[in-house]
């Protein structure tokens, strides 16, 4: 059974873009006949808040999309809300610590910003880590645990390149090292992103990660991470993202691009849908239609492979 799912994080209004990668996750699983996940990433608490995702569920139904597990409805590998989860990465931390996969890293932003050679880590983030407190010796690490928390970075195996076949994106290859050795959890205790999504999709039994560009290239620290807690990856799939009209990824500053102002304004469900379908080269028009109505006819080769230049749609 494929087993799929969108994951918000709620740090604020579900917009154009988040809508469209939930639309066209939806419309895979429901095409392949399989079961639909909804999990919210409120992990980061200090970003996130609970009238958002609320907010979240409210614009995703408005849009007609259904899920069989979530938060709200509960399900097998409940519960579907990581600020739930903690003790679940909290046991994945301490099986990569027992198989000597993280080393404690005592640098500040300002050390890594400083110490960064010029090749540029992953285009999600800054300078790539260097490595700096990848081989302390123990009085070092002692002498630097008295002065700071250290972050727990996970240590990138030497000389292994990842591959995999991207479903959208085609095929991937990330040389070793790629963007460095990565945070697994901050010096406040905050689980990253690479961890808790990890834990999650696999916790769910996910087949199919599909998701937007943003994180393609966060996906050979999953797949590794994946490998160290000894889980079968699922299959990765990634859309390439909406643009605004000044190339740049569709965001707040776009102005207008909130789902809930749409619904608020009297738009209708089905023209809102229509325009995702038509810049998703799902439709060949923007003409009003139900979520529903778009199962039947679709296929991932219909995605454009390159990122797409809208206008915010008035309607
Ligand atoms: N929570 C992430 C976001 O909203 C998505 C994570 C994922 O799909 O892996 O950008």
């Amino acid at each position: 059974m494929n087993r799929g799912r969108f994951a918000p994080t709620p740090s604020g209004k579900m917009h154009l873009g988040n809508a469209r990668t939930a639309l066209l996750s939806w419309l895979h699983m429901r095409a392949l006949g399989g079961e639909f996940v909804l999990r919210m990433e409120d992990i980061d608490t200090a970003r996130s808040r609970g009238e958002w995702a609320e907010l979240a569920l409210l614009d995703l139904r408005w849009l007609g999309l259904d899920w069989d597990e979530g938060p709200d409805v509960g399900g097998p590998y409940a519960p579907y809300t990581q600020s739930e989860r903690m003790e679940r990465y909290a046991a994945a931390l301490e099986r990569l610590q027992a198989s000597g996969h993280i080393y404690p890293c005592y640098c500040s932003r300002a050390d890594i910003l400083a110490s960064a050679s010029a090749p540029h880590g992953l285009s999600s983030e800054g300078p790539s880590y260097a490595g700096t407190c990848r081989h302390l010796t123990a009085a070092e690490r002692a002498e630097k645990a008295r002065r700071k928390d250290p972050s727990l970075r996970f240590a990138l195996p030497e000389g292994r390149e990842v591959r995999f076949a991207d479903g959208i994106a085609g095929p991937q290859v990330f040389p070793p090292g790629s963007g460095g050795d990565f945070v697994i959890s901050r010096a406040d205790g905050l689980y990253s992103y690479q961890l808790s999504v990890v834990v999650d999709d696999a916790d769910m039994r996910i087949t199919d990660v599909l998701r937007g560009s943003d994180l393609l290239d966060s996906t050979p620290r999953q797949i590794l991470l994946y490998e160290a807690l000894d889980l079968a990856p699922p299959a990765f799939l990634h859309v390439p993202l909406l643009n605004g009209p000044d190339g740049k990824r569709l965001a707040k500053r776009h102005g207008g691009i909130a789902i809930s102002a749409y619904r608020e304004r009297g738009t209708a469900p089905e023209r809102l849908v229509g325009w995702l379908a038509y810049v998703s080269g799902l439709i060949d028009r923007p003409e009003p239609v139900k979520a529903s109505e778009l199962v039947r006819s679709f296929d991932l080769s219909m995605i454009p492979r390159q990122p797409v230049v809208v206008d915010v749609p008035d309607i």
